[in-house]
């Protein structure tokens, strides 16, 4: 349908990233890639296990460490050659995550999908937004299920998962913990968004306040004429 054409989404919590990542792959047909998912896929592999770098990954994963980043640099642009080799599109969500991820990772993938096939998006929100959406998180009582806020899970009453009652987790505490995730956001992003711009990408802004169906509505306008 599409031709190869990467898409990174960049989004603060609460911008709904992920519903709409999930959107968009399904559109235009594109490969989600997670790095998170690609690492537990390496290192729980049996074929690998003698392996003594993944050996080594695995300690850090599973003690709760990051892995070394120039080795999930590395696996990361092999699957972006694979997928290239197979002529698909990909999407990014909130990824690449660091600086050194976007240095060692975005020329690459210049190399193999042409820099004109790369789109960058930001879908943003206010502070107020992202504090009053995720303060407005409830979870199961009895399975501790999450359900993040937002105009359709607002009518769900019980638990999907298990039936259970459900109850809110916000508190002033929880207000806090989500500014320092908002900070930390900022700190992070800006500077690769500011590194893709100087390489001369466009940051396509889109306005994450309406409700889901209308951010999709608006992802979908910008992004067609440029998936062709
Ligand atoms: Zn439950």
């Amino acid at each position: 349908m599409s031709k190869k054409k990467i898409v990174i989404l960049y989004g603060a919590p609460g911008a709904g990233k992920d519903t709409q990542s999930a959107q968009i792959a399904a559109k235009f047909n594109l490969f989600s890639l997670s790095s998170s998912k690609l690492i537990e896929e390496k290192i729980f592999n049996p074929a690998l296990q003698a392996d003594l770098i993944i050996e080594r990954e695995k300690q850090l994963f599973e003690a709760g460490k990051l892995c070394t980043p120039s080795w999930v640099t590395e696996i990361i642009n092999e699957k972006v050659a694979q997928l290239s080799v197979e002529e698909r599109g990909i999407i990014f969500s909130g990824s690449p995550r660091t600086m050194y991820e976007a240095e060692n990772e975005i020329p690459k993938w210049e190399e193999l999908y042409g820099k004109e096939n790369i789109n960058v998006l930001e879908i943003k929100i206010k502070p107020e937004t992202s504090i009053f959406r995720n303060s407005h998180r409830r979870m199961c009582a009895d399975c501790r299920f999450p359900i993040i806020y937002s105009a359709e899970t607002e009518k769900i009453t019980t638990c999907p998962k298990c039936g259970g009652p459900l109850v809110y987790r916000g508190s002033l505490d929880e207000e806090e913990t989500i500014k320092v995730r908002l900070k930390e956001y900022e700190e992070r992003t800006l500077p690769i968004l500011n590194y893709l711009s100087e390489r001369g990408y466009e940051i396509m802004k889109i306005d994450g306040e309406p409700l889901p169906p209308e951010v999709t509505k608006e992802i979908f306008q910008k992004l067609d004429p440029l998936m062709k």
